[in-house]
């Protein structure tokens, strides 16, 4: 027998009706190229979604096209975000931070038919347009007097596009499953793959992001999304914030600057703010050298990379801010786990809660977790035990756009019997904190002991005198790897390897401990900011430890 209840499709044009209705004077504000601070009500906000539709239409954007956007987070890419998708094409969030045979690739793969440009990522199309297969038409995101000089043909104002047509249009309804949008991963091997995101799996994904044991996000919040709308939908923020009804902040290209952050933050009361760990770095050594205080924010997430204990106590006792770290992927939508108390927790003492904070967080409702060992057996959750980190739910990929959604097949992530294979190798303790120690390929295998990367990375990382640390496995004779850590200092530091080594030798197993240590300038990074080891292992494949 089946329920009685109506059938209604999960549609992402359902929640901008909804935003709209209950909450037309909820503001979404904006830092953009043409403007500082630009404002406006989810009323406009809906109207000009409507209007878009409209334009996307007229230009010949039929349902399931790709409509690609090199854009950073202000209100023109929420609407992209919306109309696009709210209209039956597919959101192509691309990230103008690739290199440019990336993107290059990513646009001629995903087939793109219209590109929306932010001002400052002109050139690049510019240096590509001779090599984009399949797009007809590039609308520059901004207003006629800010429309750059352009070499291209083909190229609208995305001001003068929206005033040519008017708000009356009908959001259709249509399959759930339909794709809403796509994002490639960055691709740290081989070409980028495309992860293609259902209406469907993205509202399901922004339901569960919202619950009070995930960011617990209501229209009490003031929301700030710092990690991009081109990097996993900037972590579903732009879909849960409009659902619950929350003012939206939108720092646009200064992202990473402490200064706009903090300016941000206090004008417009930020309560919750997201980003990788690095951009709290930055807001953090701003709020210090400029005696800044953050009093809004009650709540700083982050993921994306292992958060260091040292961001998670400065926020807490310096600024009295809490950091809310998770961890997921581009092929997860990206939500998987969040740090959140169990009952009677709450009274640990603060270093144990500092503790659970560093680890990667407990799985929410949707996405099942489980680790195994090398023959796929399952391991027990004992916080000890380390192994393949496996996934399965409704937000989570089949496969990559174009390559095989059979399971188990070659250049499909997900195994034979349904789970998907994160790269990642983890322990979960009997409380389900999930803890990554390493990524697959990043693990140094030494002697028949596997020591975790970022555990030496963070043990480095908590000195005073040290900005960044990696470490990589490199060849021993004795031992096939050991740990070579990698170091850039603090300006005017003074350190040296040995002192680096007995300070290590405090904080890690014997085995874990590097033989040497190497200084820098500074570490490469991917386009996503985080650390980027394949380049390193490249940078010293000729190492010898002496
Ligand atoms: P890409 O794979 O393109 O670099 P993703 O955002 O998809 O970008 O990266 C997902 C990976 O990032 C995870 O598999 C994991 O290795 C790492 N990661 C994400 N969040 C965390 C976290 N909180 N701590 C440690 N690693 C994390």
């Amino acid at each position: 027998m089946n329920g009685l209840m109506m059938n209604t499709q999960l549609m992402i044009s359902s929640i901008l009706r909804h935003g709209e209705k209950n909450y037309p004077r909820q503001e979404i504000v904006s830092v953009t190229v043409d403007n500082p601070r630009h404002r406006y009500t989810y009323k406009d906000f809906a109207k000009r979604a409507r209007q878009l539709a409209n334009a996307l239409e007229a230009l010949g954007a039929k349902f399931g096209d790709r409509i690609g956007t090199l854009a950073w987070n202000d209100y023109r890419h929420m609407e992209l975000y919306y109309a696009v998708s709210g209209a039956g094409m597919v959101c192509h969030m691309i990230n103008p931070k690739l290199f440019p045979e990336q993107v290059n690739y990513i646009i001629n793969h995903a087939e793109d038919k219209i590109l929306f440009v932010d001002v400052l990522v002109m050139p690049l199309i510019e240096a590509l347009k001779d090599h984009l297969k399949t797009v007809e038409k590039i609308v520059v995101l901004t207003t006629s007097s800010n429309m750059p000089e352009t070499s291209l043909s083909n190229v609208l104002c995305y001001e003068d596009l929206l005033a040519q047509y008017d708000d009356n249009y009908t959001w259709p309804e249509f399959d759930e499953n339909t794709a809403c949008g796509m994002c490639y991963t960055s691709g740290t091997t081989g070409n980028p793959k495309g992860v293609v995101y259902s209406h469907r799996s993205t509202l399901l994904h922004a339901y569960a992001g919202a619950l009070p044991d995930a960011t617990n996000a209501s229209n009490r919040d003031v929301i700030m999304p710092i990690v991009p709308m081109f990097h996993v939908n900037a972590w579903g923020i732009p879909y849960a914030s409009i659902m619950v009804g929350a003012k939206l902040v939108m720092p646009g290209p200064k992202m990473a600057d402490g200064e706009t952050l903090h300016n941000l933050i206090e004008t417009e009361n930020v309560t919750y703010g997201s980003g990788v760990p690095t951009i709290w770095m930055a807001l953090l050594d701003y709020l210090d050298k400029s005696n800044n205080k953050i009093d809004s924010l009650k709540v700083a997430s982050t993921g994306g990379a292992a958060c260091p204990k040292g961001i998670i106590e400065r926020l807490k006792f310096d600024y009295q801010t809490h950091v809310l770290q998770g961890w997921g992927m581009t092929e997860m939508s990206p939500l998987g786990t969040l740090f959140s108390l169990k009952p009677g927790m709450e009274n640990l003492p603060e270093d144990q809660i500092t503790d659970l904070q560093a680890k990667q967080g407990r799985s929410v409702f949707g996405v099942e977790l489980k680790i195994v060992d090398d023959e796929n057996n399952e391991l027990p959750w004992d916080g000890v035990a380390f192994g393949a980190l496996k996934v399965r739910g409704p937000w989570i990929a089949t496969g990559y756009y174009g390559m095989s959604q059979e399971p188990g097949a070659e250049d499909c992530p997900v195994d034979k019997d349904g789970w998907l294979n994160t790269g990642d190798v983890a322990t979960i303790d009997p409380e389900g904190f999930m803890q990554i120690t390493d990524r697959t390929k990043d693990v140094i295998k030494t002697g028949g002991e596997w020591v975790s990367s970022i555990e030496i990375e963070n043990a480095a990382a908590s000195h005073p005198m040290i900005a960044e640390a990696a470490a990589i496995g490199r060849y021993h004779p004795k031992w096939t790897e050991r740990p070579l850590l990698i170091v850039v200092l603090h300006q005017d530091a003074d350190l040296n390897a040995e002192q680096i080594i007995d300070y290590l030798r405090e904080k890690l197993h014997k085995w874990s401990v590097p033989d040497d240590v190497v200084f820098v300038e500074e570490l490469p990074h991917t386009a996503t900011g985080k650390l980027n080891k394949l380049a390193l292992r490249q940078d010293f494949k000729d190492y010898q430890f002496s």
